[in-house]
């Protein structure tokens, strides 16, 4: 797609999240701050339904996967051990001329600057770990990290997980929480940016199973786009070339989709081998070991780990539900995933259709997301309700009230039908349930 165009369609897609209260710039009345952003009314709850999702399908829906909420500060020694001190950087370069920054990795041509074609500074190795410091004082020994993963407060809590919830290899532990990255060119929107939540899940194995687990892993993981409704056609697996291994992989695959700004990175699928348990065994000076007290074998796992970040699939879901028609833009949210499940409109201010739309609306809450407006057209108020992803909104007539019935119309086909009052709840469970 030609570049103009790409810009077009996530320029549209930054407006909309605007307008209808997805996405605000962080620090908005300031200027905004670089790659920082707020979720708004519909966007927290778009958020909430992309977790729960996740959560339903990685912990509630087995029996193998347990859950951690660790904390995002962590003892620094974690990050030595993990290799993040010294090795979590990117490649560095500096435009001698416009002075602007780039990741070297992303370029596609090294020898000079993208912007004004300048000369580029040698490569220099630059640590993403924001650093701040736990106490009073300003030194050294002081020094914290926010975490840039949450998989090490999974592996600092292997055994207490292990112990408390009495699991037998092969386990899984399951985190949603923030991460921090001191990303060089952050950007595309939510795509990129310094502050993130990650899904992460890292699954322990005996080590001559791990390729088994690798496997099931990525097929299971691919699976659940299509919970999200996701178009197939739009994901693909790239599996990392030997300079793209990350320190601690011995087999990686991303899931990839295909963004306007081109295929991307969604998720990673990590076989993270033996190295982060056996790296923290050799720092914590603590036996990490499992004990197969079947085979009398003691071993340290090795991980297999799907990581995801939420805002980038929340931005994959916007993407990929964008439409625009002759008359009107849609956002085609599987109603799991929208964050308004259905809007009540009285179509006029009086004769009694405003407190009937109340007692449907009010009857509806609880079980849903529930949004009610009687201002201005009714016309107006289902286009506002398409471009925030509504699957289905109901009106109040006149007729509504002599026969206790109103009509719901579908947000992707705009057909609309009669439904009696009594019969409504049930319809939306049907429909709503997909
Ligand atoms: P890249 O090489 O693009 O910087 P990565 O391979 O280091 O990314 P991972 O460490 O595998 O990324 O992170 C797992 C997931 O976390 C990514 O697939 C993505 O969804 C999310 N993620 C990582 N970095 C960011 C970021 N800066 N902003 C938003 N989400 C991110």
């Amino acid at each position: 797609m030609a570049g103009k165009e790409t810009n077009n369609i996530m320029d549209k897609l930054v407006s909309l999240s605007k307008r209808r209260g997805f996405i605000f710039q962080s620090s908005e009345i300031y200027g905004g701050i670089n790659s920082c952003y707020d979720y708004g009314p519909l966007g927290i709850e778009m958020k909430k339904n992309i977790k729960e999702l996740w959560w339903k399908a990685m912990v509630y829906e087995r029996d193998d996967i347990e859950g951690v909420d660790a904390s995002i500060l962590m003892h620094p020694r974690v990050w030595e051990a993990s290799g993040h001190v010294e090795g979590f950087t990117d490649p560095l370069v500096d435009c001698k001329k416009c002075k602007n920054r780039f990741r070297s990795d992303l370029l596609e041509d090294t020898s000079k600057c993208p912007r004004c074609g300048g000369e580029l500074t040698e490569p220099r190795n630059f640590n993403l770990m924001f650093k701040t410091f736990m106490g009073p004082v300003e030194e050294d020994a002081a020094v914290v990290y926010l975490r840039p993963e949450t998989a090490q407060g999974i592996y600092v809590n292997f055994h207490n997980v292990r112990e408390a919830a009495r699991k037998k290899l092969p386990f899984g532990i399951a985190q949603i929480g923030k991460a921090f990255r001191n990303e060089i060119t952050p950007g595309n929107f939510t795509f990129r940016t310094r502050e993130f939540e990650q899904m992460e899940m890292q699954f322990f194995v005996h080590p001559s199973e791990d390729e088994k687990w690798f496997d099931y892993w990525m097929e299971e993981r691919l699976k659940w786009y299509q919970r999200l409704g996701i178009r197939k056609e739009k994901l693909s697996f790239h599996e990392h070339g030997p300079d793209e291994l990350a320190h601690y992989a011995k087999k990686a695959f991303d899931i990839q989709y295909e963004f306007p700004f081109g295929w991307q990175e969604i998720e990673g699928i990590h076989n993270r081998t033996d190295f982060d348990l056996n790296r923290h065994q050799e720092y914590s000076k603590k036996d990490l070991r499992y004990f197969d007290d079947v085979k009398k074998e003691r071993f340290i796992p090795y991980i297999i780990e799907t990581s995801i970040g939420c805002d980038r699939t929340l931005l994959t879901t916007l993407v990929d539900a964008y439409e625009e028609e002759a008359e009107r833009v849609v956002l085609h949210l599987v109603p799991a995933v929208a964050p308004i499940k259905a809007a009540v409109f009285p179509l006029v201010k009086r004769d009694g259709m405003p407190e009937m739309g109340h007692k449907i609306a009010d009857d509806l809450r609880g079980t849903y997301r529930i949004f009610y407006d009687e201002a201005g057209s009714v016309g107006r108020r289902y286009r506002r309700q398409d471009e925030a992803g509504t699957p289905f909104c109901i009106t109040i007539d006149s007729d509504s009230l002599q026969h206790n019935d109103v009509t719901v119309r579908d947000r992707d086909t705009m057909n609309q039908v009669r439904i009696g009052t009594d019969q409504l709840k049930s319809y939306l469970a049907e429909k709503l349930s997909v």
